[in-house]
């Protein structure tokens, strides 16, 4: 069958939840994709900010196999190895004393806002009708408790009737956000690189606003760390950047590296107030096979100093995507924080985006017309060479 073809029978076969680019993708090599016409093309998308180690990682492939050849899953009812020695490495890196595996970044978030209800129910003696705020321009997921806090009200419109009592502030308008604090408030969610939304970094003005709020009325501090998480940024968590700590942090994307895997982690003083048996649960949630992956990529980060290749590398990175930004007027700006980059053009990304991948680069967008960039955390600067010169070409078309 031919690409063209399988297009056309994949489209027939699944439900249409996607506009996909035009190409079937067959394998993957360090930072390089190859479609099954034979065309090679440089990863600046990474899969969406998962596949952190790049593709075929040695290490990482031997230790999933290991894992297969021994054992998959077994549920939560046991106890089994990978998950204790994952759990602690996650501990060290958020900096949080509990951690929940889950399958993904929506169900960290879900696991997250689910935390913050109890915690508030058990603080008031059984009351249920707590506030959140969320922030407009967010994203959270598309189930419907991350939906309710997701801030576009385009994802949300077709399926109201969401969780009630979530408020939404301007994200780094403290004002706006002290604003909808009143003696309900219970908890506060933001991610602190907004990645959908347009690639938006808090301010530390903002956070400082939010440090306040969390001293002075024991608002729950919620982080969705999911696409900003893990690395990307040049820290393990964006939040580091801030002197601030959260209450809860979600993450998922780049901690497993391809495998299904997300996690919500919080500090003892919610845990201990919060989630007892019965409340939460997964069946597939942090296996042993799942816990392999993010054992062994937090294990490379730490031992091969990943953070400091990452910030050497971005540094380079900025400095680049920033001469263009001065070379081409259809760049409004750029955005970004470590690898995790967007440039906001004058147009719609689109046809830049396709004009890209036909000069073997992959690139994606996000809201509000941003060009947006998650490569690998492996890149190295020859790869940032190889990326600017495409970019370059493509943008002089514009
Ligand atoms: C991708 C993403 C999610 C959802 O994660 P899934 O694994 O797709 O469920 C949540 N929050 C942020 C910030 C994300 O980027």
């Amino acid at each position: 069958m031919n690409s063209k073809e399988y297009m056309t029978q994949t489209e027939q076969n699944l439900l249409h939840t996607y506009n996909r680019f035009q190409i079937v993708l067959e394998k993957g090599d360090g930072v390089y994709l190859y479609d099954t016409d034979g065309n090679k093309y440089l990863d600046f998308a990474s899969g969406i900010g998962v596949m952190s180690l790049g593709y075929g990682n040695t290490e990482y492939k031997e230790a999933l196999k290991n894992q297969i050849d021994k054992l998959t899953h077994v549920s939560n009812l046991f106890y089994s190895t990978t998950v204790n020695s994952a759990a602690a490495r996650l501990k060290k890196a958020s900096k949080m004393d509990r951690v929940f595996f889950t399958n993904s970044g929506t169900e960290a978030i879900e696991g997250a806002i689910k935390t913050a209800k109890k915690y508030a129910y058990t603080l008031s003696g059984g009351n249920t009708d707590h506030e959140i705020i969320a922030m407009n321009k967010s994203f959270h997921g598309r189930s419907l408790g991350a939906l309710s806090v997701t801030g576009n009200d385009h994802y949300r419109e077709p399926f109201e009737g969401l969780i009630p009592g979530i408020k939404f502030a301007d994200f780094n308008d403290i004002d706006s956000v002290n604003a909808l604090v009143n003696e309900k408030t219970c908890a506060i969610i933001l991610e602190p690189l907004q990645g959908e939304g347009g690639i938006y970094l808090a301010s530390e003005e903002f956070m400082a606003g939010l440090k306040k709020l969390q001293q002075e009325k024991n608002i729950l501090l919620i982080f969705d760390e999911v696409q900003c998480g893990i690395g990307r940024t040049g820290k393990m968590f964006t939040y580091q950047y801030f002197d601030i700590m959260p209450d809860i942090i979600c993450c998922a994307k780049g901690i497993g590296n391809g495998v299904p895997v997300g996690a919500f982690a919080m500090r003892e003083k919610v845990a201990e107030k919060s989630l007892v048996p019965g409340d939460h649960g997964t069946t597939y949630g942090g296996n042993p096979f799942v816990c392999a992956a993010v054992d062994k990529v937090l294990e490379i980060f730490e031992r091969d100093d990943m953070l400091s290749k990452i910030n050497e590398t971005a540094e380079y990175f900025e400095k680049e995507l920033d001469k263009l930004v001065l070379e081409f007027d259809v760049i409004k700006e750029r955005r970004g924080k470590g690898l995790m980059q967007g440039l906001e053009l004058s147009i719609s990304p689109g046809d830049v985006i396709k004009d890209a991948m036909a000069n073997g680069l992959i690139v994606i967008s996000a809201e509000g017309n941003v060009l947006r960039m998650l490569p690998p955390l492996v890149i190295d600067k020859n790869n940032v060479d190889e990326m600017i010169g495409i970019l370059r070409k493509t943008f002089e078309k514009f």
